[in-house]
């Protein structure tokens, strides 16, 4: 790849066996320095994007270009992680160092073993390194599987969901982080289906359902219309502070005192998956 991207997919469509296309026809650049938030329902195809960017899913159709020697750190999604293997603060981030030249043995050496506790030390978490992960709050969890993540250098880091199943002060502290990380110049992609409280504070958004529905800024991109092609549901947008705010319906908004509910609480835990809770349920008595 001659372009100065780090990655780009060009048209790619990817299934699992013979189903329907989880994403058909995306084309997405990461430049170098760039922060950008998929965003949409669940189902949409924000995980198998994440995936066709690391590599771990072939597309169907379509390529994907990298930047020759791209180190990649992905973050997965703290509910998909098995709790329960039976590793330290240390040791997990020790196994995901990368691979030195031939050697053999799995034992990490010092340099490496400094290396992992100057992360776990910068990310805050260098006292918790001898704790078993399953003793570990949401948010110190993900803190360890950043600096899994970031034990290797990358260029690009990707984050599935990284503040899914957190509380919202672990989310602030996740997104300062990554803010951090970003003007350090490490390149973000992550997914989300937070609209408020992450996707419209980033510099950049792809709206996907299946499909690329829009990409660009939060404040061109987060729009009824897009919103509705995305989410399949209507949504109001107002602004705050210059910022975008997205509403599932007017019902969500008090306009007489202005206040605004944020979509998370609107929606339940996560914005997208389920029913608005602020519409009234149908009546089935008669
Ligand atoms: P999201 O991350 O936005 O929730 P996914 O990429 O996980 O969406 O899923 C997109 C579609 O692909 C969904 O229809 C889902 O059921 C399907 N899918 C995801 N993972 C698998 C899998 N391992 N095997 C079969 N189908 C899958
Ligand atoms: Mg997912």
């Amino acid at each position: 790849m001659s372009a100065p991207e780090l990655l780009r997919l060009h048209d790619v469509t990817c299934a699992y066996g013979r189903g329907d296309a989880a994403i058909a026809g995306v084309d997405l650049t990461v430049e170098p320095g760039s922060f950008v938030g998929i965003v949409g329902p669940s189902g949409s195809g924000k995980t198998t994007l994440l995936r066709a960017v690391l590599g771990t899913i072939e597309p169907r159709a379509g390529r994907v270009e990298r930047r020759p020697k791209l180190a990649i750190g992905y973050v997965p999604q703290l509910e998909t992680v098995d709790w329960n293997f039976p590793v330290t603060v240390a040791e997990c981030v020790l196994m995901a160092r990368p691979r030195q030249g031939r050697r053999v043995w799995p034992w990490a050496t010092k340099a490496e073993r400094d290396d992992a506790c100057a992360v776990l030390d910068a990310l805050g978490i260098g006292e918790l390194r001898d704790r078993h992960i399953r003793d570990l709050s949401g948010g110190q969890q993900q803190r360890v599987f950043l600096a899994r993540a970031l034990v290797r250098r990358p260029d690009l880091l990707v984050l599935d969901e990284p503040t899914s199943g957190v509380d919202v002060r672990t989310r602030h502290e996740v997104v300062h982080l990554l803010r951090d990380l970003n003007d350090e110049g490490v390149a973000i992609l992550l997914s989300t289906h937070d609209l408020n409280g992450i996707a419209a504070h980033l510099p950049s958004i792809v709206c996907l359902n299946r499909e690329v529905i829009a990409a660009g800024a939060p404040r061109d991109v987060l729009t009824p219309d897009v919103l509705e092609r995305t989410y399949g549901a209507r949504m109001e947008v107002l602004e705050h502070g210059g910022m975008p705010v997205v509403v599932d319906d007017l019902a969500a908004a008090e306009p007489s005192t202005g206040r605004v509910i944020p979509l998370r609480q609107a929606f339940g835990r996560g914005a997208g998956e389920m029913q608005p809770a602020s519409r009234p349920k149908a009546n089935r008595g008669g």
